[in-house]
C-alpha cells in the first residue's frame, strides 16, 4: 500500500516538475513556478523515504536522514553565504556533483551485478550494462567538464579556451573508442573496459570545456547543466527509479533547449559549442589596439544630461550586478519616469553571469517588466535614444562583435548602444569584460566614461538630479 501510494505521489510530484517549468518561463509566472518545484520536491522527498522505509526497513531510514542532514547542513552553509554573482560557480560545481553520482551509482551498479556472480549474460543483463556505461560516461564527462567550467567562472584558471595540436580529432577519437569499449563491456561486463573508459570520459569532459573560449561559457553552463540532467536519468535507470528518470530527463531536455537558444542568441553553431569550441579559430583574446583616447565625465554632468534626455535607455552587466547597483538604478528610472523621460531597460541574453541574471536583479528592485525588453526588441530603437547608460557592461555592448571578425566575440549580437546620441558608461577602470575584448565602444566621440563603482555613482547622479 505504502509503495503504491508513494509511486502515485512520484507521477504527482513529476507533473508539478513540468508545471514548475511551465512557469519558470515567464516573468509573471515565475513565482508560481517556483513553488511548484518546490512542492514537488518535497513530495518527491517523501515518496522516496516512504518507499526506501518500505522497501528496506528503518536502518535504511536512519542512512538517509544522516546523508540528508549532512548535505542539507553543507547547502544551506554554501547558499547562505553565496554572492549573486558567484552563484554561476557555484551551479557549475553542484552539476559536478550530479556527474560524480551518476559515476558512483554506475560503478555500484557494475559490482552489485559483477558480484551475483553470473557467467553468462542475458539480454536484461546487457540492456543493464548498457545503461552502466552510458551513465559513468555521461557523468564522467559531467564531473570534469563541470569541474574545469567552476574553475573558469571562480577566476581560478584562465578563460581563455585551450588550443591543443588536432583537439576536434582527440574528441572524436575520444569518442570512437568509448563506443569499442561499450561493445566490449556490454556482453561481457568486464572491468577492463568500464575503467578504460571512465578514464577517458574524465579527460573528455575536461578537454570540450577547456576549449571553450570565456564569450561563450553561458552556453557550457547551461550544456553542463543538460548534461547532468542526462546523467541523472542515467543513474534513474540504473536504480528503476521512474522519477529520477522523468526528472532528469525533464532537466537534460529545457537544459539543451536553453543551449539552443542562447546558441541562437549569440549566434554560435550549437554542435560547434557540444563538441568543444569545434571550427573556432582559436582567435586570440585581448589584443592590444590603439583605439585612440577616452573621454571621461561626471556624475553631475550626467544628471544634466538626463534632465534634458526625453528617452534613456539603461543596458545592465555583470558590473551591476557586482556593486549591487539595481536598487539604486530602479530608483534612478523612476525618478526620470516621474519627470516625464522615456526609460527603458535593454538586456542582452548573456549579461551578467548567469542565464536572466539581470532579469532577476531588476525584478528584485521592483523595476516594471513592461520596460524591460531585450535586446532584439530594443535595438532598432537605440539610433532614436537620446541618452544610453550602460552599467557595468562590457563584452554585451562591444561593437568588435560585428566589426572585428578576429575578435573572439566576432558574430555575437550585441546592444548596438554607440548609434544612441550619447553614451555613459559606468566602470572602474578601462579594463577588459568576461572574454577579454578591448572594448572600442568607449573610444567613440559620442562615448565619456563615468569611472567608480557603478552603486555610488548611480547614488551620486541621483543626489544630483
Ligand atoms: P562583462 O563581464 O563583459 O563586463 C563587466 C564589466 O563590469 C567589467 O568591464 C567591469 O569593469 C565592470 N564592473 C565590475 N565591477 C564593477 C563595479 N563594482 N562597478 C562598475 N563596474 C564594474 O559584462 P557583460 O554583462 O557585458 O557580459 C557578460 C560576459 O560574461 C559575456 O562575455 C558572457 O559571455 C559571459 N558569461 C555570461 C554568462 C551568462 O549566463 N550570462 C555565464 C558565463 C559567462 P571594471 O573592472 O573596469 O569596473
Amino acid at each position: 500500500m505504502t509503495a503504491a501510494l508513494s509511486y502515485a505521489a512520484q507521477i504527482v510530484a513529476g507533473l508539478l516538475f513540468i508545471l514548475a517549468l511551465a512557469g519558470l518561463s515567464k516573468h509573471e509566472s515565475a513565482r508560481r513556478g517556483n513553488a511548484f518545484g518546490i512542492v514537488g520536491m518535497a513530495l518527491a522527498l517523501l515518496a522516496t523515504i516512504a518507499l526506501v522505509v518500505t522497501l528496506n526497513g528503518l536502518d535504511a531510514l536512519l542512512l538517509l536522514l544522516v546523508a540528508m542532514i549532512v548535505g542539507g547542513a553543507i547547502g544551506v552553509h554554501r547558499a547562505q553565504r553565496v554572492e549573486m554573482t558567484g552563484m554561476p560557480e557555484l551551479i557549475a560545481l553542484l552539476h559536478s556533483f550530479v556527474g560524480l553520482a551518476a559515476v558512483l551509482v554506475g560503478l555500484n551498479s557494475w559490482i552489485e551485478v559483477t558480484s551475483s556472480g553470473a557467467g553468462h549474460l542475458d539480454v536484461l543483463e546487457r540492456i543493464h550494462n548498457g545503461e552502466v556505461f552510458l551513465g559513468i560516461f555521461i557523468g564522467a564527462v559531467t564531473l570534469t567538464g563541470s569541474i574545469v567550467a567552476f574553475l573558469k567562472l571562480s577566476g581560478r584558471t584562465r578563460s581563455a579556451p585551450l588550443m591543443l595540436p588536432h583537439r576536434n580529432v582527440v574528441n572524436l577519437a575520444a569518442l570512437v573508442v568509448s563506443l569499442g569499449l561499450m561493445v566490449w563491456f556490454v556482453p561481457t561486463g568486464s572491468g577492463i573496459p568500464l575503467v578504460l573508459m571512465t578514464v577517458i570520459a574524465l579527460a573528455l569532459g575536461w578537454h570540450l570545456v577547456a576549449s571553450i573560449g570565456g564569450g561563450d561559457m553561458p552556453v557550457v553552463v547551461s550544456m553542463l547543466n543538460s548534461y547532468s540532467g542526462w546523467a541523472a536519468a542515467a543513474a534513474g535507470f540504473m536504480l528503476s527509479n521512474d522519477l529520477l528518470i522523468i526528472t532528469g530527463a525533464l532537466v537534460g531536455s529545457s537544459g539543451a533547449y536553453l543551449s539552443y537558444i542562447m546558441c541562437k542568441a549569440m549566434n554560435r553553431s550549437f554542435l560547434s559549442v557540444i563538441a568543444g569550441g569545434f571550427g573556432s579559430d582559436g582567435a586570440v583574446t585581448g589584443e592590444a589596439r590603439d583605439y585612440g583616447e577616452h573621454r571621461e565625465t561626471s556624475a553631475e554632468e550626467v544628471a544634466a544630461l538626463l534632465t534634458e534626455a526625453r528617452s534613456v535607455v539603461i543596458t545592465p552587466g555583470y558590473g551591476m550586478a557586482v556593486a549591487q547597483a539595481q536598487h539604486g538604478v530602479a530608483d534612478l528610472a523612476a525618478r526620470l519616469r516621474e519627470r516625464g523621460v522615456q526609460v527603458r531597460f535593454g538586456i542582452h541574453p548573456v549579461a551578467g553571469r548567469l542565464p536572466g541574471h539581470m532579469n532577476v536583479l531588476l525584478a528584485e528592485a521592483k523595476v516594471p517588466y513592461d520596460i524591460v525588453l531585450e535586446m532584439d526588441e530594443i535595438n532598432d530603437d537605440l539610433a532614436s535614444t537620446d541618452v544610453v547608460l550602460v552599467i557595468g557592461a562590457n563584452d554585451t555592448v562591444n561593437p568588435a562583435a560585428l566589426d572585428d571578425p578576429s575578435s573572439p566575440i566576432a558574430g555575437m549580437p550585441v546592444l548596438e548602444v554607440w548609434h544612441a546620441h550619447d553614451v555613459i558608461v559606468f566602470k572602474r577602470s578601462m579594463s577588459t569584460g568576461y572574454a577579454g575584448v578591448q572594448n572600442p565602444l568607449f573610444f567613440k566621440d559620442n562615448t565619456r566614461m563615468l569611472f567608480g563603482d557603478a552603486r555610488e555613482r548611480v547614488d551620486d547622479i541621483r543626489g544630483a538630479l
